[in-house]
């Protein structure tokens, strides 16, 4: 362009008319219209419609995305996972060397291009599916949270959520409800994870302990206790909140119950007590994420209240990191003489533990829930409850802002992390509890730990096979495989125990890892045995520590051990066989190279 031409068109005149002459009467682009306005009637007649008749494109294109799912649906039978192919259609880095075409894209074509993504990705409603805590979403709970996204509700404050803040309160209301505690005091914030939670149950101990940390920052530190076995988002949150990872106080943990060792944590606080540091959140993991232990939170309360925080701090919060074993509470008022549900005697005793340990949840201050887990709902969908409302929302508190109003009563982007809020995870848990209720969360769940416990049987007809968490009450079953004419039992009970058999142990940990690879191998080339797929299963390398290395010293004595976590509603009995057949046959692979 010229110079000219610059001055010329810069300097012209210009008259509304100009604007108005893009459009016609029904305000799409007219055959004179400059490109941009044509490229924006594409869109607006591909955007969900405000006003334009009876026809809305965005249900119409939904109607026809769901026919397009269906291309990822497996045959009958089918693999483990989505789509034609399980393999990893890119390499690293170099699948970041691209960039925004020029032209305007196609929708078809992007959409087309979004089910690709998904070909390989695992099918989480497949019954081959036992690789970890990742149920598939409920129907309620995807339609509810699909909802927010084409309505964009956002639940930062009232004006632009409205009505569907009661997602968010009744959540409040339900949980507080079935944890004891009064639902009108009860608070609840749905957020980003169960690290968001454990996160938030830290920052509400450094608020409540030190609150002039608000302002000018921690600057003292102060501890966070935890179990050994807590998740390893206590790193993520003590880091990110400024506090540090190394103000992380571990507690050791029963050798047999693996629940935190109260009197550890007895002599932890003394000495704490006795330096003047104080505690800012007290963690008590209610379902660890492998052996599903539950920390006696009821008597870390006594001891805690015993070893109050030195004068001049606040007193310290104790969390309860319930996000994966936060259902079992469920089970805490179960009729248990009636049996209502005709669960098996044999489930009816684990039922009963896991819901009286949790009923203690009664004691905490916070407590975080993953509906995304044994919650059967979509990511992301975690919520973090406290007990008194107007203490923690007051502590948290800050100024209003210029631009955002209090048109409700209900506003919490006052004192959450976050500032704009998805109303789909609220949503997502909301629908789950309202269409569950008591008896479908109870049957789902104890549905699984049957399943378990047939898997469990299973083992025990394998002479070369050893489940190494039988005492364990939550949904995993753990077990290691030995070469044929092994007894298994008898030899892992050596490994376990017996420090002249770590080279066994090593050894015999290699080749669960080894036929974990063989599995997963199957699983992702689609191999058929016997004219059927193999299971998407998974290993841990290291579920736990050989007896004699109990306090880890030597990293390498811990026990590998393949893994079963059978979250799935299709799962049947004649699968779990199959899993173990499968797992047999990728056995003798192993060893014949
Ligand atoms: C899964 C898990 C977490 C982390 O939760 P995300 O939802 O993955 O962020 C924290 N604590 C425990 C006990 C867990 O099992």
């Amino acid at each position: 362009m010229s110079d000219a031409t610059h001055i010329e068109t810069t300097t012209k005149r210009f008259s509304a008319m100009d604007y108005e002459g893009h459009w016609k009467a029904d305000g799409s682009a007219g055959d004179l219209a400059p490109k941009w306005a044509k490229h924006r009637t594409e869109m607006a007649g591909e955007f969900p419609s405000a006003f334009r008749g009876t026809k809305d494109p965005f249900a119409l294109q939904i109607a026809a995305f769901v026919e397009k799912l269906d291309k990822l649906r497996p045959e009958k039978d089918g693999p483990a996972y989505l789509g034609g192919s399980g393999a990893l259609a890119y390499t690293y880095p170099e699948v970041k060397n691209v960039e925004i075409s020029q032209a305007m894209g196609d929708l078809e074509a992007v959409l087309d291009d979004v089910v690709k993504l998904f070909h390989g990705a695992p099918n989480w409603a497949s019954p081959l599916t036992m690789c970890n805590v990742n149920p598939q979403g409920n129907t309620a709970a995807i339609i509810a949270s699909m909802l927010s996204q084409v309505f964009a509700a956002n639940i930062l404050e009232g004006e632009y959520a409205w009505n569907v803040h009661r997602a968010e309160l009744e959540t409040a209301g339900m949980i507080g409800n079935l944890f004891g505690w009064d639902p009108l005091s009860t608070g609840a914030i749905y957020t980003y994870g169960g690290g968001g939670c454990w996160t938030y149950g830290l920052k509400y101990g450094l608020t409540r302990v030190l609150p002039d940390s608000r302002r000018k920052g921690v600057r003292m530190d102060a501890k966070v206790i935890c179990s050994q076995q807590a998740h390893f988002v206590q790193q993520n949150a003590t880091d990110w909140m400024g506090l540090g990872m190394d103000n992380i106080v571990q507690i050791r943990t029963d050798a047999i119950t693996n629940q935190m060792d109260l009197a550890h944590l007895e002599e932890v606080l003394k000495d704490l007590t006795s330096k003047g540091i104080p505690v800012a959140t007290m963690v008590c993991t209610m379902g660890t994420t492998d052996a599903s232990a539950f920390d006696p939170i009821r008597k870390v309360r006594d001891v805690l209240d015993r070893y109050p925080n030195p004068a001049g701090f606040g007193k310290a919060v104790l969390y309860a990191d319930a996000v994966i074993g936060w259902s079992w509470i469920y089970f805490k008022d179960y009729d248990f003489d009636n049996n209502p549900l005709q669960f098996s005697e044999r489930i009816l005793p684990i039922l009963k533990q896991n819901g009286a340990a949790m009923k203690e949840l009664s004691y905490a201050d916070a407590v975080g829930i993953d509906f995304h887990k044994a919650g059967w709902a979509p990511y992301v969908s975690s919520c973090f409850l406290y007990k008194d409302a107007t203490e923690f929302e007051s502590l948290h508190r800050r100024g209003s802002d210029a631009y955002l109003q209090a048109q409700t009563p209900y506003n919490p982007m006052y004192y959450t992390l976050e500032v704009s809020r998805t109303a789909s995870g609220s949503l997502a848990g909301w629908a789950t509890l309202k269409y569950f209720g008591k008896e479908g969360m109870q049957a789902i769940l104890g549905g699984i730990l049957e399943t378990k416990i047939y898997l469990y049987d299973l083992l025990s007809e394998e002479p070369n096979m050893v489940c190494v968490n039988p005492d364990d009450s939550g949904l995993v079953t753990l077990f290691r495989v030995y070469p044929p004419g092994t007894d298994a039992a008898a030899q892992f009970a050596m490994e376990l125990d017996e420090p002249g058999s770590r080279a066994d142990l090593l050894k015999h940990n290699q080749l669960t890892e080894r036929v974990g690879n063989k599995l997963f191998e199957w699983y992702r080339d689609g191999k058929k045995l016997e004219g059927r797929y193999t299971p998407h299963m998974s290993f841990s390398t290291g579920f736990r520590n050989a007896n004699y290395n109990l306090d880890g010293a030597d990293p390498e004595a811990v026990v590998y051990a393949l893994k079963s976590f059978p979250m799935n509603v299709f799962v049947t009995p004649e699968i779990m066989r199959w899993a173990l057949r499968c797992v047999q046959a990728a056995l003798d692979e192993v060893l014949k190279a």
